[in-house]
């Protein structure tokens, strides 16, 4: 199994031995994928400590086996810290950023400010935590108290159990044990008051913000997200206020229209830590009992959360799962030599399926796209077009603002029916009747492809079925002002099904 224990996460009993030898100056708060002030245990036990603190944001994509952030994930990253150094300022402390190994950099910087302790909130994927671990073993040799906290996820992934058995693979039993566990509690208040230490000379060289290289340098593909975002803890928290106010209710009918404005948005501000699953769980407990009717949408919407969850819970014990099926006897699927033509369409939204454009537009355009087009998007990559589901999980990776490393890795394989508990291969989304039942009026479709704009509603979701004369109408021409389908349904669905047989068994 996964203790905590083997993967070096619990080591406080051990630094109470060495206490003795502990240091007197300042503390480190190291900023990961928590950047927020509000319940976050590792400044919070950092602040109640009696030392000045340095906080502190490396950005590293040196470390071994780490992910590289994607395109947008550093446009949201640039802003996040921004917006997190401005809150810390106003508290009376500092946010210093660094660029590099962390392995190199935290223990330099500990040794030149002669700190005391060190505080962060955990993360999960095995490069992370192996450095974590050595970090920590490193710090407590050379007399730096250090204490990692969970602040990312409801609860940690080896606290839900299955028995003897390990972890779950399967969601519905992870998530009524994890519901049956201890309320993760009250979240905690920001502190008053951070007090800066002063930055010692000999330490690491400070960044300023622009020097980490996080916006994008040619062409600016990012007023799209600009225009939709406010990355950061105040973004976060306006967003889950308004969505407790206006998405709720409905949430549990209408989360799957993409047209609609029922989701909570609130992705990206989880993936950074700008808001906790904590905050996000205690708000909808109190809206519920507050407001009864609230009930159902509450309860579906901490499902989703669920979801996210378990994500890690997998993750946390298959820490390849952006590489590997995690159902070994995919491996022996012939997935395609992807044709470069159609790997551009889907790319670009114009592979001829409505639904399928529309998403992979949204996506290109504000970092974002709706679950249900997600779902769409991926399965017609993976089962009509027969392309590795990597392929596709790279693509999102690099343009979606809540790239994940659990979300998004296990999301794909989900859909590719090679995931825990995934839908099964066989199910092949059909993107017309998808279309039709979730973007009724082609509201959706119509906001992202102004060019099929004045098809009407029963030609939305299949231009090429529709008369000379509608389309004429409409002046869509196929092939010109939008393109005809990359590939025939029946065709492609075929085709998966029987690349399928081959790994049947
Ligand atoms: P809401 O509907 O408001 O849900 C609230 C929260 O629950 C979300 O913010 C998210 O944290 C969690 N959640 C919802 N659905 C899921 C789900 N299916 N799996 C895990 N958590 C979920 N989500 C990511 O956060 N990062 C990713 O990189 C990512 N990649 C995906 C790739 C594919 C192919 C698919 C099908 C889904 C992916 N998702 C990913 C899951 C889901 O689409 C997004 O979490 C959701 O659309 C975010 O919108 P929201 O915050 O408004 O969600």
């Amino acid at each position: 199994g996964n203790s905590a224990h083997k993967w070096g996460l619990t080591s406080d009993r051990k630094q109470k031995m060495t206490r003795g030898a502990q240091k007197q100056g300042p503390s480190i708060v190291w900023f990961r994928d928590d950047l927020r002030l509000a319940d976050n245990q590792a400044l919070t036990a950092a602040v109640a400590a009696p030392a000045p603190l340095l906080c502190v944001y490396i950005f590293d994509e040196e470390s071994e086996g780490f992910r590289p952030h994607g395109g947008a994930s550093r446009w949201w990253l640039h802003h996040s810290l921004a917006a997190l150094g401005g809150e810390i300022s106003k508290k009376g402390g500092r946010l210093d950023l660094f660029r590099g190994r962390a392995k190199d950099i935290l223990p330099a910087l500990a040794a030149a400010a002669s700190a005391g302790a060190a505080f962060w909130t955990r993360r999960y994927g095995g490069a992370e935590i192996a450095l974590d671990t050595v970090l920590k073993t490193r710090l407590v040799a050379a007399g730096v108290k250090t204490q990692s906290f969970n602040g990312q996820l409801l609860h940690e992934p080896w606290e839900v159990k299955r028995g003897a058995r390990g972890s779950f693979m399967v969601y519905s039993p992870y998530w009524r044990a994890a519901l049956a566990l201890p309320d993760a509690g009250a979240p905690l208040d920001a502190p008053e008051k951070i007090l800066a230490s002063p930055y010692s000379r000999g330490a690491p060289k400070r960044k300023s913000l622009d020097e980490l290289g996080l916006l994008p340098k040619r062409c600016d593909w990012a007023a799209g997200l600009s225009a939709n975002w406010r990355p950061g803890e105040k973004g976060a928290q306006k967003r889950l206020g308004d969505f407790l106010a206006n998405g709720l209710q409905a949430y549990a009918s209408a989360r799957d229209r993409p047209a609609d404005d029922a989701i909570s948005r609130l992705s990206p501000h989880l993936r950074f830590g700008e808001i906790s699953p904590r905050q996000i769980f205690a708000a909808v407990r109190a809206a519920e009992t507050e407001r009864p009717e609230l009930k159902a949408g509450a309860s579906k919407f901490l499902g989703e959360l669920g979801w996210r969850e378990f994500n890690y819970h997998v993750f946390f014990s298959h820490p390849n799962a952006a590489t590997t099926n995690l159902q070994r006897r995919f491996d022996a699927m012939p997935w395609r030599d992807p044709p470069l033509h159609e790997l551009k369409a889907w790319r670009r939204g114009q592979t001829g399926y409505p639904l399928v454009d529309a998403g992979m537009r949204e996506l290109w355009t504000t970092g974002f796209m709706h679950n249900r087009a997600r779902m769409a998007a991926a399965s017609f990559l993976v089962k009509h077009l027969l392309i590795d589901w990597r392929i596709g999980e790279e693509w999102f990776w690099d343009t979606l603002c809540d790239a994940d490393p659990a979300n998004n890795p296990m999301n794909w394989q989900w859909v590719a029916g090679s995931g825990a508990d995934a839908a099964p291969y066989f199910r092949v989304f059909n993107p017309v009747l998808q279309g039709e039942k979730f973007d009724p009026r082609g509201d959706y479709v119509r906001r992202w492809i102004p060019e099929l704009a004045a098809l009407p509603d029963k030609w939305i979701h299949k231009p090429w079925a529709a008369p000379a004369a509608v389309l004429l109408e409409a002046r869509v021409e196929l092939g010109k002002t939008y393109p005809k389908p990359v590939v025939d349904l029946a065709d492609g669905r075929d085709r998966a099904l029987k690349a399928f047989e081959a790994v049947r068994r």
